[in-house]
């Protein structure tokens, strides 16, 4: 559905995105994930049409973005961030202008435009200026204009971000819902969304890929995969029953909420060890959880290693 090869961008000295190459399936979310200037947003765009790449090449449903490019757009739906569009336009006027300048046509174009209003909610505020509408709303709105053609990929540019978390929530809905029948990429860097939406994640920093993975294999890569934390009221006595599991690597205990972390050796599980041990021994704890992994920690570690390299 897409694929990009050594799709570079340069800004002068500046190389904004190195090299990247990806090829996604149809029916796929892939999460485009880095930290701020990584070149999420150059990639997207270039993806998208919008911008010429330096070098490399990028196809969409087998069209060149820059040989076949009004082929390739018109497959592309594509959400700029911030969902800029024309604050002085109704959001009916402004889907009607898109629709048009998409080259919608007749009943095909009502039916289009019906299906957008339906899909993102969009009834009660048909003939109100876009300036007026709150930010869920706009981005809602930013959305609608997106799919009014029905491309089979949608490009998503930050699509949550300055959103309440209710916001937040309902655009992740709207994504998981358009995933059913569309190939989607959507940038961000807030990583409970890659959770939340995505079934694929790459990790970008100073315009490389670093990761490639699923989240599952992201949190796999986790020091806290397979951990167990617990609070207690009796931290001592459970640090002294987990050093006695045999299994256990180490022990940590967070200086501001006191939970305890017990890390396993390589390959090991220590849960079901820990809660029988826990229980024979009478210690009272008020959550046992067996960790999956933590996203942030990998993200840091796998952003700050490459920060580390380059400084080097
Ligand atoms: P992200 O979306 O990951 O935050 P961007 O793709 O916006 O990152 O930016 C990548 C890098 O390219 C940043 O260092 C940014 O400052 C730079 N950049 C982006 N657009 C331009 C431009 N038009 N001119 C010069 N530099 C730019």
């Amino acid at each position: 559905m897409i694929e990009t090869r050594q799709l570079t961008k340069r800004y002068g000295e500046l190389t904004a995105v190195d090299g990247i190459s990806f090829k996604l399936e149809p029916g796929r979310v892939l999460g485009f994930l880095g930290p701020n200037g990584a070149g999420k947003s150059t990639t997207m765009k270039m993806i998208a049409g919008f911008l010429a790449p330096t070098s490399g090449s990028a196809t969409v449903c087998g069209h060149d973005v820059v040989d076949d490019a009004l082929a390739a757009k018109r497959v592309v739906g594509y959400l700029p961030e911030g969902a800029p569009s024309y604050g002085e336009m109704t959001t009916r006027g402004f889907l009607d202008f898109v629709a048009e300048v998409r080259g919608l046509k007749g009943a095909h174009r009502t039916q289009r435009i019906d299906d957008v209003i339906e899909r993102l909610h969009l009834n009660g505020v048909l003939e109100q200026p876009i300036e007026t509408l709150s930010k869920g709303f706009k981005r809602r709105v930013g959305l609608a204009q997106a799919i009014v053609h029905d491309p089979a990929v949608l490009i998503l540019d930050e699509p949550t971000d300055g959103l309440d978390p209710n916001q937040k929530h309902e655009v992740r809905a709207l994504i998981n819902a358009m995933a059913k029948d569309k190939t989607i990429v959507v940038s961000t860097h807030i990583l409970e969304e890659v959770h939340a939406v995505c079934s694929r994640a790459i990790i970008i920093a100073q315009g490389k890929i670093l990761a490639d993975a699923t989240p599952a294999e992201l949190e796999a890569r986790s020091r806290y995969h397979q951990a167990v934390s617990l609070t207690t009221a009796n931290a001592a006595a459970a640090k002294e029953v987990l050093s006695r599991v045999a299994d256990v690597a180490a022990i940590e205990i967070d200086p501001q909420d006191r939970r305890i972390t017990a890390f396993p050796k390589p390959g090991k599980q220590i849960f079901g060890a820990i809660s029988d041990l826990l229980k024979t021994q009478g210690i009272q704890v008020s959550e046992l959880q067996l960790e999956s992994g933590r996203m942030d920690e990998v993200f840091r570690t796998i952003t700050q290693g490459e920060a580390k390299q380059v400084q080097a």
